[in-house]
């Protein structure tokens, strides 16, 4: 690659599941990838593979805590996402998304960068428009058990368009809707690593509630792209921008649809839907089509029987282990 071309590119949250595919891509288009983690959900495994690319670096840091480095670009993505992972310490949840935005601002600021932030479809809360559109406010409970994470992004949004408006920052706010694939961790509770687990082990499928709630899923490599494509928009373009994949499912869908596609005999029991579980939700991406001249392209049949050969091994790697204790 051509120096000029060779950018350093901070992600922050690096060794989760997103922001390992996304350090893999950026290293393998050449650019000097600084990995900023404290693998909080995050593992060294996710990145391994990385460690002997000459042009990949790792390093421990808390982003809660203000970072000193050089770049020319950031991607902000540290943050528990899934919610028994951000519900378990809330207050640190807050303090990631809020503390850590200021500092990566202030960083981006210092250093003239230009900053991409991972919001979330969940600054929409229950949703009373559907699909959403980037233009709907949203509809966030301030004080619930999801509060900390909405809360949380939509503050950091917020943080973004005022560096924008005060110190003429550069920024990109992607508005991310439910995403799967391999590396996702395999007890984070999320529904697609949870079907896949039940079902790859033969135990019960559990859907929450009756099972009508419905999400759109886009897989990962996908996502990735569309992360790229904004970030090289024209400087003028900040977002926010939705980027999922419209093609919506009821949970119970997606169950048969995870039981058939690995052959699982597991049955589908139902539990307890659980508190401020938003109804249905579905990203309008005219905005992503017309500006990356980007749309998702694997089929979920495809995008699931990828997802199920990563959970295969981890099952096969933990049950290995297991015999060696033995
Ligand atoms: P993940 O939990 O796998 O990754 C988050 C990473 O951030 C982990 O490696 C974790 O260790 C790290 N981290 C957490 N707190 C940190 C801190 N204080 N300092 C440094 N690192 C910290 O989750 P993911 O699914 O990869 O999500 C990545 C980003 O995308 C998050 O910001 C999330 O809110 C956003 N997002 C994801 C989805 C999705 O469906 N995966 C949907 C909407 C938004
Ligand atoms: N869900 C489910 N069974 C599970 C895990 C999740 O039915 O074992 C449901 C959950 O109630 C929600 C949907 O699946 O309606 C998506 O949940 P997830 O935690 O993956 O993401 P989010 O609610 O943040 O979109």
């Amino acid at each position: 690659m051509k120096e000029a071309y060779r950018k350093r590119i901070l992600v922050t949250g690096g060794a989760g599941f997103l922001g390992s595919h996304l350090c893999e891509r950026l290293v393998a288009q050449g650019h000097d990838v600084l990995c900023v983690d404290n693998f909080y959900t995050g593992t060294k495994d996710n990145i391994a593979h990385l460690f002997d690319s000459p042009n990949f670096e790792l390093m421990r840091h808390d982003v809660t805590f203000p970072l000193y480095v050089e770049v020319d670009e950031i991607y902000n993505l540290a943050c528990p996402a899934s919610p028994i992972h951000y519900q378990h310490d809330p207050v640190q949840t807050t303090k990631t998304s809020v503390h850590g935005a200021i500092n990566m601002l202030g960083l981006a600021k210092r250093v003239h960068a230009k900053i991409f932030q991972a919001s979330t479809s969940e600054v929409y809360g229950d949703a009373h428009v559907h699909p959403q559109q980037e233009a709907y406010w949203g509809n966030v409970n301030p004080i619930g058990p999801r509060s900390c994470y909405d809360e949380g992004k939509r503050c950091a949004e917020t943080l973004f368009m005022d560096y924008r408006r005060q110190h003429g920052l550069s920024i990109k706010i992607a508005r991310i809707f439910n995403t799967y694939g391999p590396r996702m961790h395999p007890s984070d509770g999320r529904v697609i690593s949870n079907f896949m687990m039940q079902a790859l082990s033969g135990q019960p499928i559990t859907v929450y509630g009756e099972g009508m709630q419905t999400r759109s899923f886009c897989y990962v490599d996908d996502m990735v792209e569309a992360f790229i494509r904004l970030m090289n928009t024209p400087d003028e373009f900040t977002g926010p921008m939705n980027l999922g994949n419209p093609h919506e499912l009821t949970m119970l869908d997606v169950a048969r649809r995870i039981i058939e596609s690995t052959g699982s005999s597991s049955e589908i029991v139902f539990k307890p839907l659980p508190m401020d579980d938003p109804w249905h939700r579905q990203p309008d991406i005219a905005l992503a089509r017309d500006k990356l001249g980007w749309s998702p392209t694997t089929a979920l049949d495809e995008g699931l029987r990828r997802t199920a050969q990563h959970f295969r091994q981890v099952i096969e790697a933990s049950e290995t282990r297991e015999a060696q204790r033995v």
